[in-house]
């Protein structure tokens, strides 16, 4: 057993952990991270990198399927999803290198091993199978896991998107339970790759955090590529069998059974704070998060929490947000505050959905029917877009923006074929409560779907030029 000590001590190198130990080590601390699997953690190993990767193995599948209609012969053959699996276990391995080199270069000690929190002589610390590492300052960062319903055991054929990653081959029949992010990115990906696919979600809409105009636009392109969707029901089973998976379902009372090759359960992921030593330690926890202030420092002295763990919108740039904005408080500088709307939102489907700051109803809401103007502009007149998205069954899609009236921008989204790249143009506005007569005169480029968004600030400012 032994101890060493360092101004910071991060449990989790995913990335809110691995963001604060880069900015900490920037700016002059001594910092270790204790990682029990792999530096990148859930987005780089399990979850966006290599969802984003399978969802352009779905993208270029579809490119094939569309060459014609732009005057390309090509037939697609088939998918060879090992061959998928491969490329992204690979590019996975490359990025993790990258980082690993970068974290070494950056003089920041890894620790490998499962670790909690604990104390030594008053000051916080991480114990790793009996070595203690001592730090002026400790930043939590375990991140989040796959939720399941109770009485579905994962397992075999129902899958969490982990094992869903995985597959090794296309589902011919897939049920996703969960019309939320992950739910509609492997739908997306499933049925461009060839499989009949039906979403289950409880509620009545899917991305039901997204603008009513998003959620209806991404429901409509979905049912034009053959997803069903069963919306507002309940899953009271699902029952393996060598054929595979029935799924049964309830909606306003009546019964059905839906049958599948693989079931994949994506109805949320819940922050990981069991058996980590923090109740133990008095850290205050609501609901399976820790609870934090303004600054994010728990209530235990010199202990931070960041990422998933902290309630609000998971997000892995919420996390590098978040493990920046600690190394710097730490530092004794002054960040500017956090604000979670100001994440910028990407759901990276076919239509992508990318928003950001707050929706139509979230804005009336909070000023009031009279003081909130929108402007929606379709993508349907839009050069570019009609280009990129030519034979395509998703179609075009929109850009909206939330105004006050005679005041900022409140929020941007877009809905439409590789629209998440604009996203930050929306960021910039309602970051800097930009107001739409002072974006009017920043003529976009033609022809680039970002004229859309250009379009709508024109309109707003009193100016349109393409629209009425
Ligand atoms: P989610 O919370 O986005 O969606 C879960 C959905 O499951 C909800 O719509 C919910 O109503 C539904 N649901 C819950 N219980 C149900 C039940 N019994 N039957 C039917 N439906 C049920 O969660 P997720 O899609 O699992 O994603 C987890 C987290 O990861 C989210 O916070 C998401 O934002 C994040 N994520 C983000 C991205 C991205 O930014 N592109 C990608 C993947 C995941």
């Amino acid at each position: 057993m032994t101890d060493s000590s360092y101004d910071l001590v991060v449990l989790g190198g995913g990335s809110g952990g691995y963001a604060a130990a880069l900015r900490a080590a920037e700016l002059g601390r001594t910092v270790a991270i204790v990682e029990q699997d792999l530096l990148g953690g859930t987005c780089l190993h399990r979850g966006c990198v290599p969802t984003k990767a399978l969802l352009h193995t779905a993208e270029v599948a579809d490119g094939v399927r569309r060459a014609a209609a732009v005057g390309v012969n090509a037939t697609l053959d088939g998918i060879d999803l090992s061959a998928s699996l491969a490329w992204r276990e690979k590019l996975v391995q490359g990025k993790h290198r990258g980082l690993s080199s970068l974290v070494k270069a950056r003089g920041i000690t890894v620790v490998s091993g499962r670790g909690t929190l604990t104390s030594v002589d008053g000051r916080p610390a991480i114990d790793v199978s009996g070595d203690r590492l001592v730090g002026t300052d400790v930043v939590i960062a375990t991140g989040a896991s796959s939720r399941t319903i109770p009485g579905i055991e994962l397992g075999q054929k129902i899958l969490d998107s982990e094992s869903a990653l995985a597959l090794d081959e296309v589902p011919r029949r897939a049920v996703i339970l969960g019309g939320g992010v992950i739910g509609v990115e492997f739908a997306s990906a499933w049925r461009s790759l060839g499989a009949e696919v039906t979403i289950v979600e409880a509620l009545d809409n899917l991305i039901a955090n997204e603008d009513p105009s998003s959620r209806d636009a991404l429901e409509k392109a979905y049912r034009r590529r053959g997803i069903a969707l069963e919306l507002g029901a309940r899953v009271t089973a699902a029952e393996q069998s060598d054929d595979g998976v029935t799924v049964s379902i309830d909606r306003d009372g009546e019964a059905r059974t839906l049958d599948a090759d693989v079931v994949l359960v994506a109805v949320g992921r819940g922050p990981v704070t069991n058996g980590l030593g923090l109740a133990e330690a008095g850290i205050e926890i609501d609901r399976g998060f820790v609870s934090v202030d303004e600054s994010l420092r728990t209530n235990a002295p010199h202990v931070w929490a960041v990422g998933d763990i902290v309630a609000g919108p998971q997000l892995a740039h919420r996390g590098f947000r978040h493990g920046i904005f600690v190394a710097e408080t730490i530092a004794g500088e002054n960040p500017s505050p956090l604000d979670d709307s100001l994440f910028p939102r990407v759901t990276y489907s076919t239509p992508e959905v990318a928003s950001v700051g707050s929706t139509e109803p979230q804005a009336i809401a909070a000023h009031g029917a009279d003081r909130i103007v929108t402007r929606e502009v379709s993508l349907a007149g839009n050069a570019k877009s009609e280009i990129v998205s030519a034979g395509s069954e998703s179609r075009a899609g929109f850009a909206k923006v939330v105004a006050l009236a005679d005041g900022p921008i409140l929020g941007v989204h877009l809905v439409g074929e590789r629209v998440g790249e604009l996203i930050t143009e929306g960021q910039l506005a309602v970051a800097w409560e930009a107001r739409a007569d002072d974006l009017a005169p920043l003529i976009h480029a033609h022809p680039s779907q970002s004229e859309a968004l250009g379009e709508a600030f024109l309109a707003l400012a009193g100016s349109p030029l393409h629209t009425l």
